[in-house]
């Protein structure tokens, strides 16, 4: 099913020209109204004129994470505060996050977006529509919220409730579609096998999962584990939240909503735009949005455009499941974490900072944290077994407290990590791990 045929069917040329002038309309919002825009744009003498074809994007500066960051709270909105009706925020980052805000046209079009997700992977009226993410300053609550109301369905939201308490609306709710984060979807699947219960007990026929990077195999494992097909899709609360990508039946590729979102791939290190088909960084503008706009944002995911039309219909131009990114991000549990806060946790705790890694797996569909950590000669606690079981109750804790996850600590050997040369600090299995099914 195709939401609105119109845009999402639209000739390459057609959607071109639309692209221009929405491009052209947003850059001159951003110059007249975002001093970031105003002084990048003069700093590299860009004539916004001269810009008439979607080659001309080169021309343009980038904008990181860390222009965002730099910005808090409002000094990349392009509308007064007065015109925006809605706020949210980057999630699971210590310190201050990145504030977004839509006006009523920005939410009218993220609706938009995320509808057609829901519509594509066959989600209908009839379908009663569970959302498991947290309803709060994240955008996946209310960001599918919107969108799965719109196209009629019944959405229950359960934000993220404990395992057992999804089950139970599941079951009794007669839930038909799950959205929700990859892991917290194995979770459920997990708890739902540990109660002896099988899938056929369950309603459930469609799961759109996003949120985090998640593999071909924990697509299988997330079908079998819950009796329903499941869809990819892909959004960055920067960019707008979930909406910006997402899979239809062929499920071979992401459809990107690109009367929304001009997507390029660029190779992080020459920052040059790459041909379709090879693989590079995502990079995206945003040309609808009123509230907080964006000029070729760089997301830091690993992707491909794929440039062979798509047998389901639509013109949008696909981008591959998100492989990997160009830092040590990790996901983890709905959240999203640098190596560099673990670090920070560790050398306060330690007054030193020590050599460790975080090693990542999954064990029964739930995903795992291990943080190794090297202990110093140095440390007077250093002999005793008792004092060494408090340093890594105590680093476990600072964990807790600091970024809100759960992991365990482990203490190694001095130099066992890999002495002098540069430590890998992020080991992630849970890619290529199937998970042990229940005898
Ligand atoms: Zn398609």
């Amino acid at each position: 099913m195709i939401l609105n045929r119109f845009y999402e069917t639209l000739t390459r040329e057609e959607l071109e020209q639309l692209q221009i002038e929405r491009l052209q309309s947003t850059l001159n919002r951003v110059y007249r109204y975002v001093a970031f825009y105003r002084q990048a744009f003069d700093a590299r003498s860009v004539d916004l004129s001269r810009v008439k074809s979607l080659a001309d994007l080169a021309r343009l500066p980038f904008t990181t994470r860390e222009d965002l960051r730099k910005s808090y709270p409002y000094e990349m909105f392009a509308v007064p505060l007065r015109d925006i009706v809605r706020i949210q925020a980057t999630s699971g980052t210590t310190g201050k996050p990145i504030m977004v805000g839509y006006t009523k046209n920005d939410l009218r079009n993220w609706t938009e977006c995320t509808a057609r997700l829901l519509c594509s992977a066959g989600v209908d009226e009839h379908d009663v529509v569970q959302i498991a993410f947290p309803y709060n300053l994240f955008t996946g609550g209310f960001g599918f919220h919107q969108g799965a109301e719109k196209i009629g369905a019944s959405v229950i939201p359960a934000s993220n409730a404990n395992t057992e308490a999804q089950l139970m609306i599941m079951r009794d709710f007669k839930t038909s579609v799950l959205i929700c984060a990859p892991g917290f979807a194995g979770r459920i699947s997990s708890t739902l096998a540990s109660a002896g219960l099988h899938p056929e007990n369950l309603h459930l026929r469609v799961g759109l999962f996003g949120a985090e990077p998640w593999s071909e195999r924990q697509r299988t494992e997330l079908e079998e584990g819950l009796h329903l097909q499941a869809f990819d899709n892909y959004g960055l609360t920067e960019v707008i939240g979930p909406g910006v990508a997402g899979e239809c039946h062929e499920r071979s590729g992401l459809h990107v909503n690109e009367d929304h979102f001009i997507v390029e791939v660029i190779d992080p290190r020459t920052l040059q735009a790459l041909p379709p088909g090879e693989e590079g960084e995502l990079v995206f503008t945003t040309i609808t949005k009123e509230g907080f706009p964006l000029v070729r944002y760089r997301t830091g995911d690993l992707s491909r455009l794929l440039p062979e039309p798509c047998a389901c219909g639509r013109t949008l131009a696909r981008i591959q499941r998100i492989s990997a990114r160009t830092d040590d991000l990790i996901f983890f549990a709905g959240l999203k974490v640098f190596p560099s806060q673990i670090e920070e946790i560790l050398s306060a705790a330690q007054g030193t900072t020590p050599q460790f890694r975080i090693v990542l797996d999954r064990e029964a569909g739930v995903d795992t944290m291990d943080v190794q950590v090297e202990i110093s000669e140095a440390l007077p606690a250093f002999d005793e077994l008792k004092n060494l079981e408090k340093l890594r109750d105590s680093l476990a804790r600072g964990i807790q407290n600091g970024l809100g996850l759960q992991a365990k600590v482990s203490l190694v050997e001095p130099r066992s990590l890999g002495g002098e040369g540069k430590i890998r600090r992020v080991v992630d299995r849970r890619a290529e791990k199937m998970t042990t099914k229940e005898p």
